[in-house]
Protein backbone atom coordinates (compact mmCIF):
# COMPACT_ATOMS: atom_id res chain seq x y z
CA UNK A 1 0.00 0.00 0.00
CA UNK A 2 1.20 3.66 -0.94
CA UNK A 3 2.27 5.55 2.30
CA UNK A 4 0.46 8.74 0.22
CA UNK A 5 -2.55 7.49 -0.29
CA UNK A 6 -6.08 9.57 1.04
CA UNK A 7 -5.25 8.75 4.79
CA UNK A 8 -2.19 11.07 4.15
CA UNK A 9 -2.06 13.79 1.16
CA UNK A 10 0.53 16.04 2.56
CA UNK A 11 0.41 19.67 0.82
CA UNK A 12 3.45 20.88 -1.88
CA UNK A 13 3.87 23.87 -4.20
CA UNK A 14 5.19 22.07 -7.97
CA UNK A 15 6.44 23.94 -10.87
CA UNK A 16 5.63 22.27 -14.57
CA UNK A 17 7.69 24.05 -17.16
CA UNK A 18 7.43 27.00 -17.98
CA UNK A 19 4.34 27.34 -15.48
CA UNK A 20 4.12 29.00 -12.03
CA UNK A 21 3.91 27.06 -8.79
CA UNK A 22 0.79 25.59 -7.71
CA UNK A 23 -0.36 24.45 -4.45
CA UNK A 24 -0.63 20.15 -5.18
CA UNK A 25 -1.18 17.10 -2.56
CA UNK A 26 1.16 13.77 -3.09
CA UNK A 27 -0.95 10.52 -4.32
CA UNK A 28 1.60 8.05 -4.54
CA UNK A 29 4.42 8.82 -6.55
CA UNK A 30 2.18 11.63 -7.91
CA UNK A 31 1.24 15.19 -7.46
CA UNK A 32 -2.85 16.19 -7.73
CA UNK A 33 -3.04 20.02 -8.82
CA UNK A 34 -5.47 21.91 -6.25
CA UNK A 35 -6.05 24.89 -8.41
CA UNK A 36 -9.11 23.98 -9.32
CA UNK A 37 -10.56 23.71 -6.20
CA UNK A 38 -9.90 28.15 -6.16
CA UNK A 39 -9.95 30.10 -3.39
CA UNK A 40 -7.12 29.02 -0.67
CA UNK A 41 -6.14 26.14 -2.85
CA UNK A 42 -5.04 28.62 -6.26
CA UNK A 43 -1.95 30.05 -4.47
CA UNK A 44 1.47 29.47 -5.22
CA UNK A 45 2.43 28.96 -2.06
CA UNK A 46 0.56 27.45 1.62
CA UNK A 47 1.42 30.77 3.22
CA UNK A 48 -3.31 31.79 2.95
CA UNK A 49 -4.14 28.55 3.73
CA UNK A 50 -2.29 28.21 6.92
CA UNK A 51 -3.32 31.68 7.85
CA UNK A 52 -6.81 30.76 7.65
CA UNK A 53 -7.04 28.83 10.80
CA UNK A 54 -7.98 25.61 11.64
CA UNK A 55 -11.86 25.16 10.54
CA UNK A 56 -10.42 26.84 7.27
CA UNK A 57 -7.64 23.48 7.20
CA UNK A 58 -10.10 21.44 8.15
CA UNK A 59 -12.52 22.40 5.14
CA UNK A 60 -9.99 22.24 2.49
CA UNK A 61 -9.18 18.72 3.66
CA UNK A 62 -12.50 17.51 3.63
CA UNK A 63 -12.92 18.77 0.08
CA UNK A 64 -9.78 17.89 -1.44
CA UNK A 65 -10.25 14.45 -0.25
CA UNK A 66 -13.50 14.84 -2.21
CA UNK A 67 -11.48 15.69 -5.13
CA UNK A 68 -8.95 12.93 -4.99
CA UNK A 69 -11.74 10.13 -4.46
CA UNK A 70 -13.33 11.57 -8.05
CA UNK A 71 -9.95 10.80 -9.79
CA UNK A 72 -8.54 13.29 -10.96
CA UNK A 73 -5.67 14.12 -13.07
CA UNK A 74 -2.64 12.75 -11.33
CA UNK A 75 1.17 14.35 -12.68
CA UNK A 76 3.90 12.27 -12.23
CA UNK A 77 6.73 13.52 -9.74
CA UNK A 78 9.03 13.40 -12.29
CA UNK A 79 7.60 15.53 -14.77
CA UNK A 80 7.42 18.81 -12.06
CA UNK A 81 10.11 20.84 -9.84
CA UNK A 82 8.84 21.25 -5.89
CA UNK A 83 9.31 24.40 -4.60
CA UNK A 84 9.82 25.35 -1.13
CA UNK A 85 5.85 24.96 -0.06
CA UNK A 86 5.77 28.02 2.58
CA UNK A 87 7.45 30.90 2.87
CA UNK A 88 9.57 30.90 5.90
CA UNK A 89 8.88 33.37 8.63
CA UNK A 90 11.15 32.85 11.38
CA UNK A 91 13.00 30.01 12.30
CA UNK A 92 13.77 28.56 15.57
CA UNK A 93 15.82 25.29 16.26
CA UNK A 94 15.22 23.51 20.02
CA UNK A 95 17.27 20.70 21.50
CA UNK A 96 14.57 18.60 23.07
CA UNK A 97 16.27 15.07 22.81
CA UNK A 98 17.43 13.92 26.39
CA UNK A 99 19.76 11.40 24.37
CA UNK A 100 21.07 13.51 21.94
CA UNK A 101 21.93 15.92 24.65
CA UNK A 102 23.72 13.27 26.55
CA UNK A 103 25.68 12.04 23.67
CA UNK A 104 26.87 15.30 22.59
CA UNK A 105 27.89 16.49 26.42
CA UNK A 106 29.55 13.00 26.60
CA UNK A 107 31.54 13.56 23.09
CA UNK A 108 32.34 17.40 23.16
CA UNK A 109 32.46 17.64 27.33
CA UNK A 110 33.56 14.00 27.95
CA UNK A 111 34.98 16.22 31.65
CA UNK A 112 31.51 16.88 32.96
CA UNK A 113 29.19 14.84 31.05
CA UNK A 114 25.41 15.20 31.30
CA UNK A 115 22.52 16.97 30.79
CA UNK A 116 23.09 21.14 31.24
CA UNK A 117 21.82 22.08 34.70
CA UNK A 118 18.82 23.96 33.11
CA UNK A 119 17.84 21.51 30.55
CA UNK A 120 14.73 19.60 32.25
CA UNK A 121 13.73 22.48 33.34
CA UNK A 122 12.87 24.56 30.20
CA UNK A 123 13.07 23.41 26.29
CA UNK A 124 16.09 25.07 25.14
CA UNK A 125 16.42 26.60 21.35
CA UNK A 126 18.28 29.10 19.55
CA UNK A 127 17.05 31.56 16.63
CA UNK A 128 18.34 30.14 13.45
CA UNK A 129 17.87 31.85 9.97
CA UNK A 130 14.72 31.30 8.01
CA UNK A 131 16.68 33.18 4.61
CA UNK A 132 18.87 30.15 4.28
CA UNK A 133 15.95 27.31 4.98
CA UNK A 134 15.78 25.17 1.23
CA UNK A 135 13.77 23.03 -0.02
CA UNK A 136 14.98 19.17 -0.06
CA UNK A 137 17.38 18.58 -3.09
CA UNK A 138 19.33 22.18 -2.64
CA UNK A 139 23.16 21.32 -3.26
CA UNK A 140 24.48 22.02 -0.12
CA UNK A 141 28.25 24.14 -0.49
CA UNK A 142 30.06 23.43 2.60
CA UNK A 143 30.82 26.04 4.56
CA UNK A 144 33.52 28.40 5.55
CA UNK A 145 34.61 29.54 8.80
CA UNK A 146 36.94 29.84 11.52
CA UNK A 147 37.78 26.48 12.97
CA UNK A 148 40.11 27.79 15.63
CA UNK A 149 42.56 30.60 16.62
CA UNK A 150 43.73 31.85 13.90
CA UNK A 151 42.43 29.53 11.19
CA UNK A 152 39.92 30.28 8.23
CA UNK A 153 38.48 27.93 5.39
CA UNK A 154 36.52 25.32 4.72
CA UNK A 155 34.94 23.13 7.55
CA UNK A 156 36.24 19.47 7.46
CA UNK A 157 33.49 18.27 9.87
CA UNK A 158 30.45 18.62 8.45
CA UNK A 159 27.63 17.14 9.48
CA UNK A 160 23.83 16.39 9.38
CA UNK A 161 20.96 16.97 12.79
CA UNK A 162 18.03 14.96 11.73
CA UNK A 163 15.03 16.96 12.81
CA UNK A 164 11.11 17.31 12.66
CA UNK A 165 9.65 21.05 12.25
CA UNK A 166 6.33 22.07 12.92
CA UNK A 167 4.95 24.98 10.24
CA UNK A 168 3.20 27.77 12.10
CA UNK A 169 -0.17 28.57 10.63
CA UNK A 170 -1.96 31.21 13.03
CA UNK A 171 0.39 33.28 14.74
CA UNK A 172 -0.04 34.75 18.44
CA UNK A 173 1.69 35.23 21.69
CA UNK A 174 1.70 33.18 24.88
CA UNK A 175 0.68 30.03 23.31
CA UNK A 176 -1.29 27.96 26.03
CA UNK A 177 0.17 24.24 24.95
CA UNK A 178 -4.05 23.35 24.89
CA UNK A 179 -4.03 25.75 21.67
CA UNK A 180 -1.18 24.04 19.51
CA UNK A 181 -3.56 22.46 16.73
CA UNK A 182 -5.02 26.00 16.29
CA UNK A 183 -1.48 27.28 15.57
CA UNK A 184 0.25 24.63 13.82
CA UNK A 185 -0.87 23.67 10.31
CA UNK A 186 1.46 20.39 10.18
CA UNK A 187 5.01 18.73 10.35
CA UNK A 188 7.88 18.56 7.66
CA UNK A 189 11.21 16.86 7.68
CA UNK A 190 14.13 19.10 8.24
CA UNK A 191 18.23 18.85 7.68
CA UNK A 192 19.80 21.48 10.51
CA UNK A 193 23.17 21.08 8.51
CA UNK A 194 26.06 21.78 10.89
CA UNK A 195 29.62 22.20 10.75
CA UNK A 196 31.28 20.85 14.29
CA UNK A 197 34.09 22.21 13.61
CA UNK A 198 32.91 26.22 13.16
CA UNK A 199 30.29 24.89 15.96
CA UNK A 200 32.89 23.82 19.04
CA UNK A 201 35.13 27.40 18.41
CA UNK A 202 31.97 29.74 18.10
CA UNK A 203 29.39 28.82 20.67
CA UNK A 204 30.65 29.26 23.37
CA UNK A 205 28.67 30.71 25.64
CA UNK A 206 26.14 32.16 23.19
CA UNK A 207 25.10 28.80 21.13
CA UNK A 208 24.87 27.98 17.89
CA UNK A 209 25.49 30.88 14.79
CA UNK A 210 27.51 30.97 11.86
CA UNK A 211 28.10 26.92 12.73
CA UNK A 212 24.37 26.61 11.74
CA UNK A 213 23.09 29.50 9.68
CA UNK A 214 24.50 28.57 5.96
CA UNK A 215 21.52 26.25 5.32
CA UNK A 216 18.57 23.96 6.55
CA UNK A 217 16.77 21.47 4.31
CA UNK A 218 13.23 20.95 5.08
CA UNK A 219 10.90 18.29 3.35
CA UNK A 220 8.73 19.78 0.16
CA UNK A 221 5.86 18.07 1.92
CA UNK A 222 3.77 19.33 5.01
CA UNK A 223 1.86 16.75 6.34
CA UNK A 224 -1.49 18.10 7.80
CA UNK A 225 -1.84 17.56 11.49
CA UNK A 226 -4.87 16.34 10.66
CA UNK A 227 -3.19 13.44 9.12
CA UNK A 228 -1.61 12.56 12.35
CA UNK A 229 -2.26 10.41 15.16
CA UNK A 230 -1.29 11.63 18.78
CA UNK A 231 0.24 9.57 21.32
CA UNK A 232 0.78 10.21 24.71
CA UNK A 233 3.56 12.12 25.82
CA UNK A 234 6.62 11.18 27.92
CA UNK A 235 6.87 11.54 31.42
CA UNK A 236 8.70 14.56 32.68
CA UNK A 237 10.65 14.78 35.95
CA UNK A 238 11.08 17.80 37.59
CA UNK A 239 7.25 18.74 36.76
CA UNK A 240 7.39 21.56 34.30
CA UNK A 241 6.33 25.12 35.17
CA UNK A 242 2.89 25.39 34.65
CA UNK A 243 3.07 27.49 31.79
CA UNK A 244 4.18 24.37 29.91
CA UNK A 245 1.43 22.27 31.39
CA UNK A 246 -0.09 19.95 30.11
CA UNK A 247 2.38 18.58 27.91
CA UNK A 248 0.21 18.33 24.89
CA UNK A 249 0.70 15.37 22.47
CA UNK A 250 3.81 13.34 21.67
CA UNK A 251 3.85 12.07 18.02
CA UNK A 252 5.23 8.32 17.04
CA UNK A 253 7.38 9.49 14.59
CA UNK A 254 10.00 6.82 13.14
CA UNK A 255 12.69 8.68 10.48
CA UNK A 256 15.48 7.14 8.98
CA UNK A 257 18.99 8.36 7.47
CA UNK A 258 20.65 7.39 4.43
CA UNK A 259 24.17 8.54 3.81
CA UNK A 260 25.35 7.73 0.38
CA UNK A 261 21.95 5.22 -0.14
CA UNK A 262 23.04 3.24 2.69
CA UNK A 263 20.73 3.21 5.61
CA UNK A 264 22.74 4.27 8.86
CA UNK A 265 20.05 5.40 11.54
CA UNK A 266 16.36 5.02 12.46
CA UNK A 267 15.66 8.04 14.73
CA UNK A 268 12.46 7.41 17.16
CA UNK A 269 11.05 10.98 17.84
CA UNK A 270 8.60 9.15 20.22
CA UNK A 271 11.37 9.58 22.82
CA UNK A 272 11.66 13.09 22.77
CA UNK A 273 11.40 14.75 26.08
CA UNK A 274 9.68 18.21 25.29
CA UNK A 275 6.63 18.50 23.23
CA UNK A 276 6.35 20.68 20.54
CA UNK A 277 3.26 22.17 22.18
CA UNK A 278 5.57 22.82 25.00
CA UNK A 279 8.44 24.08 22.91
CA UNK A 280 5.56 26.49 20.84
CA UNK A 281 4.13 27.70 24.20
CA UNK A 282 8.10 28.53 25.67
CA UNK A 283 8.79 29.96 22.46
CA UNK A 284 6.47 32.57 22.86
CA UNK A 285 5.77 32.42 26.71
CA UNK A 286 7.99 35.89 27.04
CA UNK A 287 5.44 37.74 24.86
CA UNK A 288 7.54 37.33 21.80
CA UNK A 289 4.92 36.63 18.98
CA UNK A 290 4.81 34.23 16.18
CA UNK A 291 3.30 34.27 12.61
CA UNK A 292 2.32 32.54 9.70
CA UNK A 293 5.10 30.66 7.76
CA UNK A 294 7.09 30.15 11.45
CA UNK A 295 9.06 27.19 12.08
CA UNK A 296 10.63 25.36 14.69
CA UNK A 297 12.23 22.59 14.23
CA UNK A 298 12.43 19.71 17.25
CA UNK A 299 16.16 19.19 17.52
CA UNK A 300 18.08 16.38 16.45
CA UNK A 301 16.29 13.48 17.08
CA UNK A 302 18.55 10.34 18.93
CA UNK A 303 17.28 7.30 20.60
CA UNK A 304 19.19 5.16 22.92
CA UNK A 305 21.39 2.93 20.94
CA UNK A 306 24.13 3.91 18.22
CA UNK A 307 21.67 3.15 15.02
CA UNK A 308 19.00 5.52 16.46
CA UNK A 309 21.16 8.94 16.29
CA UNK A 310 20.09 11.68 14.39
CA UNK A 311 23.87 13.18 13.84
CA UNK A 312 27.31 11.71 12.21
CA UNK A 313 28.58 13.29 15.60
CA UNK A 314 27.19 10.53 17.36
CA UNK A 315 27.03 8.05 14.77
CA UNK A 316 30.84 8.54 14.36
CA UNK A 317 31.98 9.32 17.64
CA UNK A 318 32.80 12.48 16.58
CA UNK A 319 34.38 10.71 13.67
CA UNK A 320 36.51 8.81 16.20
CA UNK A 321 34.35 5.14 14.86
CA UNK A 322 34.08 6.09 10.85
CA UNK A 323 31.08 4.43 9.80
CA UNK A 324 31.05 1.74 6.68
CA UNK A 325 28.93 2.74 4.20
CA UNK A 326 27.35 -0.13 1.56
CA UNK A 327 30.06 0.73 -1.09
CA UNK A 328 32.65 -0.43 1.24
CA UNK A 329 34.06 2.96 1.86
CA UNK A 330 34.35 4.36 5.55
CA UNK A 331 33.03 8.60 6.69
CA UNK A 332 33.52 9.87 9.54
CA UNK A 333 31.93 13.46 8.69
CA UNK A 334 30.40 14.58 5.10
CA UNK A 335 32.85 14.55 2.06
CA UNK A 336 32.11 16.30 -1.11
CA UNK A 337 29.60 15.03 -3.35
CA UNK A 338 28.19 13.17 -0.55
CA UNK A 339 24.61 13.05 -0.18
CA UNK A 340 22.08 12.68 2.77
CA UNK A 341 18.53 11.62 2.44
CA UNK A 342 15.84 11.76 5.94
CA UNK A 343 12.80 9.85 5.24
CA UNK A 344 10.08 9.02 8.02
CA UNK A 345 6.69 7.27 8.41
CA UNK A 346 4.06 6.93 11.57
CA UNK A 347 0.75 5.51 12.06
CA UNK A 348 -1.99 8.05 10.93
CA UNK A 349 -4.90 9.31 11.74
CA UNK A 350 -6.72 6.73 9.89
CA UNK A 351 -4.57 3.73 11.80
CA UNK A 352 -2.32 3.24 8.30
CA UNK A 353 1.38 3.75 7.81
CA UNK A 354 1.75 7.23 6.30
CA UNK A 355 4.82 8.72 4.64
CA UNK A 356 6.49 12.00 6.20
CA UNK A 357 8.12 12.91 2.90
CA UNK A 358 11.84 13.01 2.64
CA UNK A 359 14.71 15.71 2.76
CA UNK A 360 17.95 15.44 1.11
CA UNK A 361 21.03 17.00 0.06
CA UNK A 362 24.29 16.43 -1.57
CA UNK A 363 27.42 18.58 -0.37
CA UNK A 364 29.42 20.69 -2.72
CA UNK A 365 33.04 21.90 -2.69
CA1 LIG B 1 19.59 21.37 15.42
Amino acid sequence: MSRYGIENLPYGVFRRPGEAPRLGVRLGSTVVDLSPLGGLLHQSTLNPLMAAGRAQWTAARAAIVEYVSAGPARIPLSDVTLDLPFEVADYTDFYSSEQHALNVSAILRPDSPGLPEHWRHLPIGYHGRSSTVVVSGTPIRRPSGQLGAGVFGPSRRLDIEAEVGFVVGVGGRRIHTDDFAEHVFGITLVNDWSARDIQAWEYRPLGPFLAKSFATSVSPWIVPLDALAPVPANPQDPQPLDYLLPAGPGFDLRLSVEWNDTRVSAPPFAAMYWTAAQQLAHLTSNGASVRTGDLYASGTVSGNSRDEVGSFLELTLSGKEPVKLSDGSTRGFLEDGDKVTISGTTIGAAGVEIGLGEVTGTILA
